[in-house]
């Protein structure tokens, strides 16, 4: 019996369907996704638990709910391009790869987009793109981007992201204090802007030129 199986299960039932978790494409993804995969060994037996893990270098893989949330707010059905800012544990970015056509993840810190890579690589997902540097600017050669999903706490919505988002796109970022934010969601069709602020989180920094200035 696989018991990380078994528990990715129980994850999906308990934590994201009790929770309001809908979209069956993103309760799938999470059913398929090995978390286990992308937290250090000393992890491996929570790593279905229902709240975030240290990866490192002060960073954290996100709580699953959290990853189901965003990953439903974003909308996508198959033939996306999405750009995600905070690769971390690559374990955000392995749910997307397997919900739209292309990811273009950006983390700042080398060593957890070697890491993830290496995993992600590992486990087969072919259609992602990984970048090392500061993630507030965007990925501008590779705009315009269907989704953007920022996986840290910004003081404010980063210009870049609505330039770089495409007409009909969304963008899914946390915005507020560095120690407790809210999850913000901007749809983007036409020059007509909607903004809509759906739960508090706490997130690690968005640290950048768009971002808070340091640590
Ligand atoms: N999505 C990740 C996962 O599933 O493991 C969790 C990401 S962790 C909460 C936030 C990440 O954002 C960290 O890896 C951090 O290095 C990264 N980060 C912070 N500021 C950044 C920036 N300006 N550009 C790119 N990455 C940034």
């Amino acid at each position: 019996m696989n018991n990380y199986k078994d528990k990715r299960n129980s994850m999906v039932e308990t934590q994201l369907i009790l929770r309001g978790i809908k979209d069956e494409s993103v309760l799938n993804a999470m059913r398929v996704v090995p978390r286990d995969k992308f937290v250090k060994t000393k992890e491996k037996n929570h790593a279905y638990e229902d709240h975030p893990l240290p990866i490192g270098h002060g960073q954290t893989i996100s709580q699953p709910y959290m990853v189901a949330y965003m990953t439903e707010l974003l909308e996508l059905k198959g033939d996306e391009r999405v750009l995600e800012i905070g690769t971390g544990s690559g374990y955000q970015t392995a749910v997307l790869s397997e919900l739209a056509k292309e990811v273009y993840t950006i983390d700042r810190i080398k060593i957890l987009s070697e890491e993830a890579n290496a995993v992600l690589d590992e486990l087969g997902y072919k259609n992602i793109r990984f970048l090392v540097g500061d993630g507030t600017k965007g990925w501008q050669e590779q705009a315009p981007f269907d989704g953007v999903i920022v996986t840290a706490g910004a003081p404010d919505l980063p210009v870049s992201f609505m330039e770089q988002l495409a007409d009909g796109g969304i963008l899914v970022i946390p915005v507020g204090r560095s120690s407790y934010q809210v999850l913000t969601v901007i749809k983007k069709t036409g020059n007509n802007i909607i903004r809509k602020e759906c739960l508090g989180c706490m997130f690690v920094p968005l640290i950048g030129e768009y971002g808070w200035k340091k640590d």
